[in-house]
């Protein structure tokens, strides 16, 4: 049995057996997984490794502290698996110190605020409606009510697609005119490179410290398709799920010197005990992005987000930005079609089996729950397998589903097709399969 926990079919047949409710669910989020296309730039396909170790006895363990400084007994073999996923954390990143028990990026973030600044302290952040993230100063999140945030945004759309770029003029006079204590680089909708320096400059010469939250790249990053702002930021901050294609978790990066300061804010400073099985998972997921084949799994995710971002631009789409240097990309439907909002192509779209999220674009004239923008991302079928010519056929499919939206027939025809395509790709041979 324990050997053959890495066999996600063990997962969902043997051990669900007891419960035919959730098996049966977790079996139709796999057929769901295997047969639509999932472009949401925030997910992945972890490995099987990395779903058993998430499906761990691991769960069962109270570990509150850190390694060798535990409140509980029990936590020798904790410790080494903590140990073990901070090593390798620091290995991948070539960061001196990593704290991996965040359980999510948005936890992440918080600590790291609690790390570098005070309640009612100015942050300077990324616009939500800009590319930000919720955590960046949201007013409906706890960040936007704890400190005074100050945004910057993108630079205004060019013809020539030059434009929509991170201003950082804005952040520069910004910086100036309100003297945050922290500048935070990072975005959850920006489809082009985020170099680290400039904004250290900025953060030097106002006296800020500097955060990067790296949630999006930190795949790209770990396998140098991205520039690394490690050793730049004075904190960074990321996400295990999205491009790095771990569990779902988040991970703090610092110098030596920050450590306790970080350590602290994580435990005891928000969180009780970490989530010990994310926290092997993490490991597994670090040691798979050592390998050589992850590097050249990055550059197939950036090379097939380049291949879909030009076919859609052929297909009569505006790309935010004017294409991509990572991931994803934000495609402004405006051009495409007017009438057409990001909410109404996203339930079309489904509709059509291509799983992907509406998102506001910059200065959207729609409000966030309508939008007119979708955010694309290859990640996740980069793993299963796809290739360029691949992304071209996705275009074509999402143009169409989009074109005919109110017919129900070419939906049909169009879901079809997708399935077909899909099942050439799958991420879990074999599971599930006679269930
Ligand atoms: C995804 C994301 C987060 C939050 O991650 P969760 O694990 O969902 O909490 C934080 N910052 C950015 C920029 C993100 O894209």
């Amino acid at each position: 049995m324990a050997g053959r926990l890495s066999d996600p079919e063990v997962m969902l047949a043997g051990v669900l057996e007891e419960d035919d409710e959730i098996r049966a669910l977790l079996v139709d989020e796999l057929h769901r997984q295997r047969s639509t296309l999932q472009l949401i730039a925030s997910e992945n396909f972890t490995s099987p490794a990395v779903l058993a170790a998430t499906a761990s006895v691991l769960t069962n363990k109270y570990s509150e502290g850190y390694p060798g400084r535990r409140y509980y007994g029990g936590n020798a073999v904790a410790d080494e698996v903590e140990d073990l996923a901070r090593q390798r954390a620091r290995q991948l990143f070539g960061s001196e110190h990593a704290n991996v028990q965040p359980h999510s990026g948005a936890s992440a973030n918080l600590a790291a605020y609690l790390a570098l600044v005070e309640p009612g302290d100015t942050i300077c952040a990324m616009r939500l409606d800009q590319g930000g993230h919720l955590t960046h100063g949201s007013p409906v999140s706890i960040t936007g009510k704890l400190y005074r945030f100050v945004a910057y945004g993108v630079t205004p759309a060019a013809p020539d697609g030059s434009g929509e770029r991170i201003d950082l003029d804005q952040v520069r006079d910004i910086a100036r005119r309100e003297r945050p204590k922290l500048i935070v680089a990072g975005t959850t909708a920006y489809s082009r490179t985020i170099e680290p320096e400039p904004f250290r400059a900025i953060a030097d010469e106002v006296g800020a410290k500097f955060m990067f939250d790296c949630a999006h790249p930190a795949g790209l990053v770990a396998a140098g398709v991205h520039p690394s702002p490690v050793g730049v930021a004075d904190v960074v901050t990321f996400t295990t799920h999205k491009t790095l294609r771990g569990p779902r978790g988040g991970a703090l990066l610092t110098s030596a010197e920050n450590a306790r300061l970080v350590d602290g804010a994580v435990f005891p400073g928000l969180q009780g005990g970490p989530l010990d099985h994310v926290i092997a998972a993490k490991a597994v997921a670090f040691r798979e992005a050592m390998q050589p084949s992850f590097k050249s799994y990055a550059r197939r995710v950036v090379a097939n987000a380049q291949a879909l971002a030009g076919a859609l631009t052929g297909e009569g789409f505006r790309l935010v930005a004017g294409g991509t240097d990572n991931h994803l990309l934000l495609v402004d439907l405006r051009d495409f079609d007017p009438e057409l909002s990001g909410k109404v192509a996203q339930e079309t779209l489904d509709r059509a089996g291509i799983t992907c999220n509406r998102n506001q674009i910059p200065n959207d004239p729609r409000p966030p729950f309508v939008t007119s923008g979708l955010r694309l991302g290859t990640a996740a079928e980069t793993t299963a397998g796809m290739g360029e010519a691949d992304m071209a056929v996705v275009a074509g499919l999402l143009a169409t589903a989009l074109r005919r939206r109110d017919d129900d027939a070419a939906l049909r025809a169009v879901r079809a097709e997708v399935r077909e395509l899909r099942e050439q790709f799958d991420p879990y041979p074999g599971a599930g399969r006679e269930s």
